[in-house]
């Protein structure tokens, strides 16, 4: 490994698989949402992945992550779905790749008469949640509005964030009358379950699932399937040696006396820490180097290191968070997070 730097690997037949995975479980086709860089997995290698297999409708949060995720692919036939509300219509309408969220009855107005064709424009339900979306009391309003005018739309979503059981079926079952009442042929793309809700629920006026964490075959507490595949590691070589009676008083910054090298006298430095994202909070956890764990005593700012044995030598391959779930339970940190907060300074690679 050149240099023994870090990266992020991205096992591309994981993330298929998922995704294929997913899609027969529901019989419905994957909107893949894309935003914090692909869950950190990094944009410059998911989308070119995802277009390659015939993935060309795309979900992000907000409008400086669809422009970038427009310009990393370099496709004239991609629609990426903007979740927040576009300020610049004017934007809107010089890019026919974009789609906007409607969260607001005012929105469909403004956007109407501002020239803005409705295929451009996804409509967002709210039922309670009050973060983004048309609100109830709007709701007859925006359907008369639409029927009078006749109106096709590009989509029409909510969003079941993590609801129980019967909010979860209160909120299909609203979404559908709606849809209904609107006629489903007015929509190319009706959908509402992210990964909880592709789990939890079935929703046959859908034509899409839309999955963000379960793509990645990441965990949520209580709800999950242990047939996905954690798609990515994050490895990188060991870099040095050292053997702790040839150290002063330190490992890094802190007293030998302090670390606990359970036994082990070779202390290995691995060029990562926590200006890497890869947190503080990992100290005290394990990794895995030759299919062993080992402790990590120590993380700085750009190393981190780890008590090892006699057979382990520089150059060996290291792997952080090699189960990301158990990671995060013992750090007590959601695994999303995990892989969200390293940098981008490591090096997302496609394999
Ligand atoms: C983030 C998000 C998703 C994906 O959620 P996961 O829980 O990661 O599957 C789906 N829809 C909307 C509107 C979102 O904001």
């Amino acid at each position: 490994m050149e240099n023994n730097s870090f990266k992020i690997a991205i096992k591309k037949e994981n993330y298929i698989y998922n995704i294929k995975y997913l899609e027969k479980m529901k019989n419905k086709k994957v909107l893949p949402v894309l935003k914090a860089n692909a869950y950190g997995h990094g944009l410059e290698v998911i989308a070119p992945l995802l277009y390659e297999n015939g993935y060309k409708d795309y979900v992000v949060a907000r409008l400086t992550e669809g422009e970038n995720l427009y310009s990393v692919l370099e496709k004239e036939d991609v629609k990426i779905i903007v979740l927040e509300s576009i300020k610049s219509l004017q934007k809107v309408k010089e890019n026919s790749w974009l789609i906007m969220a409607i969260n607001k009855y005012e929105e469909l107005i403004e956007a109407i008469e501002f020239g803005i064709s409705p295929m451009q424009m996804k409509l967002k339900f709210d039922f309670g949640f009050g973060r983004n979306g048309i609100v109830a009391e709007d709701f007859s309003k925006v359907i008369s509005y639409i029927k009078e005018k006749d109106l096709k739309f590009f989509g029409i979503y909510t969003h079941l964030f993590s609801v129980d059981q019967k909010f979860g079926i209160e909120i299909i079952n609203r979404f559908t009358e709606i849809v209904n009442e609107l006629g489903k042929e007015r929509f190319v793309q009706i959908d509402l379950q992210n990964s909880m809700g592709i789990f939890k629920f079935d929703c046959p006026i859908a034509t899409h699932i839309r999955p963000g964490i379960a793509m990645y075959g990441l965990r949520e507490e209580g709800y999950y399937e242990p047939q996905l595949r954690q798609v990515f590691k994050l490895i990188g070589g060991i870099a040095e040696i050292r053997n702790v009676k040839t150290l002063s008083k330190y490992i890094a910054y802190a007293p030998i006396n302090d670390c606990d090298l359970g036994g082990y006298t070779n202390i290995a430095k691995v060029k990562i820490g926590y200006g890497d994202g890869f947190l503080k909070k990992n100290e005290g956890s394990k990794c895995i180097i030759n299919n062993k764990e080992f402790k990590i005593i120590q993380i700085s700012m750009d190393n981190s290191f780890i008590a090892v044995d006699e057979n382990v030598v520089i150059g060996d391959e290291v792997n952080l968070y090699s189960d990301i779930w158990k990671s995060g339970n013992e750090l007590e940190i959601k695994t999303t997070e995990l892989v969200i907060l390293v940098d981008r300074r490591i090096e997302r690679v496609g394999e």
